[in-house]
């Protein structure tokens, strides 16, 4: 008798969070895959989420799409490759002859690989010379990023290894909820909590999170900025600061130090709803339960003062010395897969490979050189995500569009007037596995990999570059985001400059792209990867070790000093008044990931929260007679929205909040509102004024 062979198995990661969870596949096909959690992998060590387990079933759903689209007598029909790739190449062709170079644009996604992030940059400045390129991660994290490059001189999420939650004596959380977002991180703070640390959340919700916090603020939206100069009133005022840090390490403190002085939480107890001894409390843990740590989410990150309530935090920290600590500091809660690693090379408007800058002229040749191209016939920086999307189909605005990995229509914000612009647009071409929202509305759609179906490399939430897998040969018929990009621009005339065989060629083009750049990934290999459980960036070397930590000697301003920025309470875009007299803000569920066109597919995830519904308090619910789950109409200045209510007790009396996982009528980005931060172009997801307009009854549910 012989013993069955063990199945084959491939390590790779989850496709969904900036968590990039390390999984185990299993099984020797699609059909038969088995997802486990990496115990090997130190960021999750063998934990996953819901989404996660589940993520197999991506690999098999009945509506995958295995050929190309195009529309024909007003419906999407099969169509072979050449002619979809060709029809792509001779519109954009047309609309740049008819109306210029910049009336064609590209968007693409936190979801992308590194290798297609960098490619599709690249497929913009060269192939379309286009300076309309950007991406969903400025939807994400983008005021985090602005933060982190004026305070400290350079962006990454988390400038020290996830791990160092668990050394943190005080961890503050502020606008996160991880433990329904990324609940693999949960083991990070159960060691904080075990080694005796106190836990600090800051959410107008009694999230999972928020329940586990030793102090739970739950603030008033938009108030996060209040809130951290209240923290640093009482920090000054209590001679809490740590003047040695302030004075070797840092640059402009004083002119923090008068602007928090009519911040005194007395004060701003009003406009945050936080009781003044609660703030002082906070001040004095995070001032003497060192190491302490500040994260942030897209709760303070998604309003139109973002980066200045990022900077508001920032300043604590380095006021009180944590900052380049091991087990303190600052850092950002990474939303996308590969949201850190998609800004960095060159798929956002205002930058190239290596975190260099468009409009800098040195970065400019460098880049160029690699590419082999002259600097001047690069594009400038182009519109940002909202403001791309917003000129579609507008006087000198965008004509033709290629989405890579985005569902738009979805995922931005005032979405039914982003639908009218995609609707407006001469020409719409989507790649993605699946016909989500913005597919329907297209002319052509691609099919394209997924990801146990391909090759490439992300960057996690700490900077760490890991290797995404191929476990299975994609099924016939679909083809990846990187053959599309080198078909169109061998159609456009510059194949020349497309001509990598696999995703490690366009990685090592890549590298030396990045090399002496803020990013610099050129010590990276595949096999170092493999090798070390990842490698973390910068990596300017094939012997560099790679960063876990920055910070703990000097920060990337060219004197080595991280920098001050004295920041003030401004009013959101939209405030509630007496015509549309509630907050309304956004997040996400355990079960659904961003606009939900994975998780919507996958019967275990829909089975356990099949639609949106809209959380209100007990208080509100009675004084309009809202039972649980009568149906509610929610309404802003731009939509409607009917939703099931959810009455809890965790929410605030004057906020509501629903998810922005669906499309269609129950898309709640139907009611949000696009005021943009003045540095990262943030839309501000996280702050609507609404009413409530009707309410019907729950037997008609
Ligand atoms: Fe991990 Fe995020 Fe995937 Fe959940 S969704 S398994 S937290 S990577």
């Amino acid at each position: 008798m012989t013993a069955a062979l063990p199945l084959p198995t491939t390590r790779t990661h989850c496709p969904y969070c900036a968590f990039q969870c390390g999984t185990v596949l299993g099984g020797d096909s699609p059909l038969s895959v088995t997802v486990a959690g990496d115990e090997a992998f130190p960021v999750n060590a063998g934990k996953l989420c819901i989404k996660g387990w589940s993520a197999g079933e991506l690999l098999n759903t009945p509506d995958r799409l295995l050929t190309p689209l195009v529309r024909t007598g007003g419906a999407l029909k099969p169509a072979s490759w050449e002619s979809a790739l060709d029809l792509i190449a001779d519109k954009f062709r047309q609309i740049q002859r008819d109306h210029g170079l910049d009336a064609v644009g590209l968007f693409g996604s936190g979801a992308l690989t590194n290798e297609k992030a960098y490619l599709l940059g690249k497929f913009a400045r060269v192939a379309l010379r286009t300076p309309h390129v950007d991406y969903n991660g400025r939807y994400c994290m983008s005021s985090a990023a602005g933060a982190g490059n004026k305070a400290f001189g350079i962006d990454r999420g988390l400038p020290f290894p996830v791990s160092d939650i668990a050394l943190s004596r005080t961890l503050l959380v502020a606008g996160s909820n991880p433990f329904d977002t990324l609940p693999p991180i949960a083991q990070w703070f159960e060691r904080q909590r075990a080694n005796g640390g106190r836990l600090i959340v800051i959410d107008p919700r009694r999230t999972p999170t928020a329940r586990a916090a030793d102090l739970h603020f739950a603030n008033t939206p938009g108030s996060d900025l209040t809130l951290a100069n209240s923290l640093m009133f009482v920090a000054v005022e209590e001679r809490l600061l740590d003047a040695e840090f302030i004075r070797t390490r840092t640059a402009g403190f004083d002119a923090v130090r008068r602007t928090v002085l009519t911040y005194h939480p007395a004060e701003t107890e009003r406009l945050t709803g936080v009781p003044e001894a609660a703030v002082r409390q906070a001040a004095r843990w995070l001032a003497t339960g060192t190491p302490a740590m500040t994260l942030t989410g897209r709760g303070p990150e998604q309003q139109s003062k973002g980066v200045d309530t990022v900077l508001a935090f920032i300043n604590l920290m380095l006021a009180l010395g944590q900052v380049g600590k091991v087990g303190g500091g600052y850092g950002c809660l990474t939303g996308q897969g590969n949201g850190q690693g998609g800004r960095e090379h060159g798929q956002k408007a205002d930058q190239l490979p290596g975190y260099r800058l468009i409009e800098n002229d040195a970065h400019r040749e460098q880049v160029a050189r690699v590419w082999g191209v002259d600097p001047a016939s690069l594009p400038r920086k182009g519109h940002s995500a909202f403001e791309l999307l917003d000129s579609l189909g507008q006087p000198d605005g965008i004509r033709g569009l290629l989405v890579m990995g985005s569902n738009v229509a979805v995922a931005s914000p005032d979405a039914g007037r982003i639908i009218d612009r995609l609707k407006s647009l001469d020409f719409l071409a989507v790649c993605d596995p699946f016909v989500n929202e913005t597919a329907e509305l297209a002319d052509v759609v691609l099919p394209v990999t997924q990801w146990a179906e391909e090759d490439g490399t992300l960057t996690n939430l700490e900077g760490r570059v890991i290797r995404r897998r191929r476990a299975f040969a994609p099924p016939p018929g679909v083809l990846s985001d990187l053959d599309i990009l080198k078909e169109l621009a061998g159609r456009l005339g510059c194949g020349d400059k497309f001509t990598f065989d696999s995703e490690e060629a366009v990685f090592d083009e890549f590298r030396q792209a990045t090399a002496g750049g803020t990013a610099d990934y050129s010590g990276i290999t595949y096999a170092r990867i493999d090798a070390e459980q990842g490698v973390f960036w910068p990596c300017p070397s094939e012997d560099h070790p790679g960063t876990p930590r920055l910070f703990a000697e000097r920060f990337h301003h060219p004197d080595g000093k991280a920098k001050f920025h004295p920041v003030e309470h401004r009013p959101g875009g939209e405030e509630p008044d007496h015509e549309y007299p509630l907050y309304f803000t956004t997040g996400r569920y355990q079960e659904h990931y961003n606009s939900g066109a994975q998780t919507r597919r996958v019967s275990k995830l829909t089975g356990a929260k099949p639609a949106p519904r809209v959380q209100l308090h007990p208080e509100l619910a009675a004084r309009w007679g809202i039972e649980s789950n009568s149906l509610v109409t929610v309404q802003s200045r731009r939509a409607s929205v009917e939703f099931a209510a959810d009455i809890w007790s965790g929410i605030r009396p004057d906020t509501l909040f629903a998810p922005f996982h669906w499309g269609g009528r129950a898309a709640a980005n139907l009611l949000t509102q696009a005021s943009l931060d003045p540095t990262s172009r943030m839309p501000e997801f996280k702050l609507a004024a609404v009413r409530i307009a009707a309410v019907r009854m729950a037997e008609l549910v």
